[in-house]
């Protein structure tokens, strides 16, 4: 055979090729032992020559859908990165692992490019990220050039740049079009975590791929817990929760420059490491305190949102908005930077009425009363989002077209789960005043009336009213509160219009006038976790844990690099909950690669190993399995290391023991233990039907169907006598396995 001429084919060639297979890079080169989500899947249909498009969330791992096979082929990968930044941070971490790679981008000078690019040529890379603008300058040498380098595969990273429809249009990107013509047997992975669908089709046509699958996840963030709470007031909830969270790092988003200056000087002098950040500081300051952050010198990065493009810090463990955003797209983008090593993490939000307005003011744009009806409506989901009575993640994932059961466990909504209570007074109070009105006030004004203001606004004639005053026992916001309710609850309508007046519905005249009893949910107050998440989650040494992020910081130091990219917290965790004694345990811990035992790990294990004696302790490494992957994906994870209180009342029960036999030993209420054993139903390792007998369950269902599953006492009000609490509660979380099983897409 010619061999000039067998390019293409040989290029086939070596696709199938392969010099290592994907689980064993995956150990041995990065430390871990599972794949998640598709990983596999995309790796293996990449490995056997075809395209991929794949739509993960942040943080989901796309980098080792494209790093694994680069480390399993022969030749070099070309990925494709818009971010600066982020290609710098990602060569760092594989450098760290022992992987040969460089990028090139236009921040190097000439003598560092040619280096590189000498590299290139003996074939010493494994992978090379390169700027969009660099594949184009010099009238596209650069393709040119890789026609005589042998390549593995492309990586195009953040694909969507490459649509005009997606939210981030780089001309440059355009150029990839020519991949497939000038490489048509290099197969290309497209990455991106913005998932709209004419996006998607966009980027489809454009790279011109014709054997391609689509790899789709679900957009869900299982580690983020998601709290709403009101902004009143919000600097004293905030400053208890930092000093709740001091060793941790956090991002908080203001909407203006100047607010982002004041909260990090408050938070300062209140003895917080907090720094500012936004576009109008000199690029040396941004550059000089993001660093700090990334290096965890600086704990909390006061921002607008120009700061978090290209951060890839990965134990960002809460985002805070201390004023609401834009849009949907905004907070979720935004949120999402945190927990992106996979652990529990936290987005709060302070929400105010005042908020609104500002942004309704901002939305208007001149001249454009399309363009200005479209921001008002993503507006509105925004403030829907804050206003919900149900689970956040539901409606978050909703916006996003995707289903999601109606509980998640992990919001604040989910997680005050409100009881229903009889407010039949409360809302003949209420209704009774807006129908005194003649349905042609807001909801202010109807509080005002209840409370019996005295402000200016109330017309004299109102003052004469049976229903002035009538709630002068209850606090303002529980009235607003109330209304609220009924108009979740469709006793209340609001009209249309700039100012929506209340008006009765057929359910509220049922109530006025016949007086049918109303349940409402009682005003409640969410605290947000007491203690970082992960504490309640893990059974792990906290002080070693305190020890051994100091030496990855000292490490970090010394090397000039971000803490995180040594090693991320997840594996610290593993390290302080598995106390590994011997080197030859080390590759159990998450992220321990070959390179990286060879390198550091000594040093971490003789931190543990004095620990260990200090407190006399043995090692847990053969608690350590690898984590199954499962079939079922549940919203609510279930840490799988967890020795929790659940757990111990689950191992009695396994033991043999009754329910009531383990409230006794455990000193617990009965419903605690019932409480915890329907977790296990739930999680489906106990069977319903050991607790409850089929024809109740029958029953139990009906009501729930009827009744929904917020009150107890509702649901055992509504049924027959000999059915317990118990039972119910065995039962709902029985129904709720149905409810969590993702549907298959
Ligand atoms: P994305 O690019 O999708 O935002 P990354 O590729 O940065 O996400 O991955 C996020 C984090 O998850 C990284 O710290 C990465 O090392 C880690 N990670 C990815 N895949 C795995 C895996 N299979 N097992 C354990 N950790 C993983
Ligand atoms: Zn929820």
């Amino acid at each position: 055979m010619e061999l000039r001429h067998s390019h293409l084919i040989l290029q086939h060639y070596f696709i199938m090729i392969t010099i290592a297979a994907p689980h064993q890079i995956l150990e041995s080169v990065f430390g871990y032992t599972e794949f998640r989500h598709n990983q596999e899947e995309i790796i293996t249909h990449l490995l056997s020559g075809k395209d991929a498009i794949v739509l993960m969330p942040t943080g989901g791992g796309k980098s080792l859908c494209y790093q694994v096979p680069a480390l399993c082929l022969p030749g070099v990968t070309i990925v494709v990165s818009p971010l600066i930044a982020l290609m710098k941070d990602q060569v760092d971490a594989l450098v760290l692992s022992g992987v040969k790679a460089a990028f090139l981008n236009s921040s190097q000078s000439g003598g560092e490019q040619s280096f590189i690019l000498q590299q290139l040529q003996r074939n010493e890379l494994k992978l090379l990220y390169v700027a969009p603008e660099r594949l184009v300058g010099d009238d596209m040498q650069f393709l040119r050039y890789l026609q005589d380098i042998k390549l593995s595969l492309f990586a195009i990273d953040e694909a969507h740049c490459i649509s005009q429809w997606g939210h981030d249009f780089r001309p440059e990107y355009r150029v990839l079009s020519q991949l497939k013509e000038k490489f048509p047997a290099i197969p290309i992975i497209a990455l991106t975590a913005t998932a709209d669908a004419v996006t998607k089709k966009d980027i489809i046509e454009q790279l011109h791929v014709t054997d391609y699958r689509v790899f789709e996840n679900s957009f869900n963030r299982p580690n983020i817990s998601y709290y709403i709470k009101p902004k009143r007031g919000y600097y004293d909830v905030l400053a208890e929760y930092l000093e709740e969270h001091k060793d941790d790092s956090g991002i908080i988003y203001c909407l203006s420059r100047a607010a982002t200056e004041k909260l990090a000087e408050d938070l300062r002098e209140d003895g917080f490491s907090a720094a500012a950040y936004h576009a109008g500081l000199e690029k040396t300051i941004r550059d000089e305190r993001q660093d700090l952050f990334l290096k965890d010198d600086i704990r909390i990065m006061v921002a607008t949102i120009a700061f978090g493009m290209g951060i890839n810090k990965s134990n960002v463990r809460f985002v805070v908005h201390a004023d609401l955003p834009k849009n949907i797209e905004g907070y979720y983008q935004e949120t999402g930077r945190a927990g992106r090593d996979g652990l529990p993490s936290e987005a709060i939000l302070f929400y105010g009425a005042g908020d609104v307005m500002k942004l309704k003011n901002f939305a208007q744009v001149d001249n454009n009363p399309e363009q200005t009806q479209i921001l008002l409506k993503k507006l509105d989901k925004m403030v829907q989002l804050c206003e919900t009575k149900t689970c956040r993640r539901k409606y978050l994932l909703n916006y996003f077209g995707e289903e999601a059961p109606d509980y998640c466990g992990s919001c604040d909504n989910c997680l005050s789960k409100p009881e229903l209570q009889e407010s039949t007074v409360v809302a003949q109070k209420i209704l009774s005043t807006v129908y005194r009105l003649n349905q042609k006030f807001g909801m202010r004004y109807v509080v005002d009336i209840l409370k019996g203001s005295n402000s200016e606004k109330i017309r004299e004639e109102h003052k004469k009213l049976s229903v002035y005053g009538v709630g002068k026992d209850k606090p303002k916001e529980e009235w607003l509160h109330y209304v609220k309710e009924l108009l979740h609850y469709g006793y209340l309508q609001a009209s249309d219009g700039e100012f929506p007046v209340m008006k009765l519905t057929e359910k509220s005249n049922n109530v006025l006038f016949k007086a049918e009893k109303v349940f409402l949910t009682a005003p409640v107050q969410v605290t947000i976790a007491k203690e970082p998440v992960i504490y309640q989650q893990y059974a792990y040494e906290k002080e070693l844990f305190e020890e051994l992020k100091k030496l990855r910081n000292k490490i970090a130091h010394e090397e000039n690099v971000p803490a995180y990219l040594i090693f991320s917290d997840s594996s610290l965790l593993d390290l302080a909950t598995y106390l590994p004694l011997s080197k030859n345990d080390l590759p159990k811990i998450s992220g321990f690669g070959a390179f990286k035992i060879e390198r550091y790990g000594d040093q971490f294990l003789e931190k543990v190993q004095d620990y260990c004696n200090d407190h006399s302790l043995d090692t847990r490494i053969e608690l350590k399995q690898p984590t199954r992957t499962k079939k079922t994906v549940t919203t609510r994870e279930r840490p799988e290391r967890a020795t929790d209180t659940k757990k111990a009342s689950y191992e009695m029960y396994r033991s043999g023991k009754t329910i009531s036999e383990i409230a006794t030993d455990r000193g617990l209420a009965l419903t605690t233990i019932e409480g915890h054993l329907s977790y296990y139903i739930t999680s489906g390792e106990l069977d319903v039907n050991i607790f409850v007998p089929k024809d109740k369950q029958e029953l139990i269902a009906v009501a729930v169907e009827k009744f929904g599953r917020l009150s107890l006492k509702l649901l055992k009000d509504n049924l027959p006598e000999e059915i317990s609490y118990g039972e119910i509660r065995m039962m709902i979380a029985h129904l709720a396995v149905g409810a969590l099983k993702r549907p298959e897409r």
